[in-house]
């Protein structure tokens, strides 16, 4: 069985993802993926240099981001082709890890991404779990966590689902609003609420 763990910026998928660890489940993070796939040498990196040319790369052959950033955020349909390039490759390479991790023999697996419905990821997973705060936490926690501004976490949020939104899609929800040790319980139950999905 997949799970897609999904949330908006801050929410707390990562922190959420450990906890399933610890009780046996692994998982494959969306974004991570999405690094993995513009790697020197990956076939979807080739496309972008030769699309965009070499202001997208760094001397040392790596992506710059910053770069790329800035094209697409000023041409959306810039943006909408590097998606037509780079989506099926992460797809494709989730999928390869998911396969794997199953055969480790883990009872199910998650597939953590901030943009599961956004992006069709949600077409991989049997299940899916949102993981919920208010914006004010969220905008809050992230703060707290990363080098960014206000404005910033708000252009973030803009690109996301809306909360109610992605609530909507879910099959399970968690509430992070509270501490470690709610959130803890609340992972505890859905772990053994898979568990007797599977009969294990
Ligand atoms: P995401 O992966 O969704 O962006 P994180 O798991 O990194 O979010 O969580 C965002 C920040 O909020 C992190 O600094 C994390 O330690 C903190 N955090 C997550 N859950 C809680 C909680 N229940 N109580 C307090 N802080 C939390």
């Amino acid at each position: 069985m997949i799970i897609g763990l999904t949330g908006g910026i801050g929410s707390g998928k990562s922190t959420v993802a450990r906890a399933f660890e610890t009780l046996g489940a692994a998982w494959v993070d969306a974004d991570d993926v999405a690094r993995e796939i513009v790697l020197p040498g990956e076939p979807a990196l080739l496309a972008i240099k030769q699309h965009f040319g070499e202001k997208v790369i760094h001397s040392d052959g790596t992506l710059n981001r910053v770069a790329l950033r800035d094209i697409i955020f000023k041409k959306p349909e810039q943006r909408l082709w590097l998606e037509s390039v780079t989506h099926p490759k992460i797809r494709e390479r989730i999928t390869q890890h998911l396969t794997q991790l199953k055969a480790h023999g883990a009872p199910y697996v998650l597939l953590v991404s901030p943009l599961l419905f956004e992006s069709g990821q949600n077409a991989l997973v049997n299940r899916t779990v949102v993981v919920d705060v208010p914006q004010a936490l969220q905008v809050a926690r992230t703060l707290q966590r990363d080098e960014v501004s206000e404005s910033q976490v708000h252009a973030i949020l803009a690109a996301q689902l809306p909360r109610e939104q992605r609530l909507a899609q879910a099959d399970d929800v968690i509430d992070n609003s509270r501490d470690h040790a709610s959130m803890m319980a609340q992972v505890a139950k859905l772990d053994q609420y898979f568990r007797h999905l599977l009969n294990c």
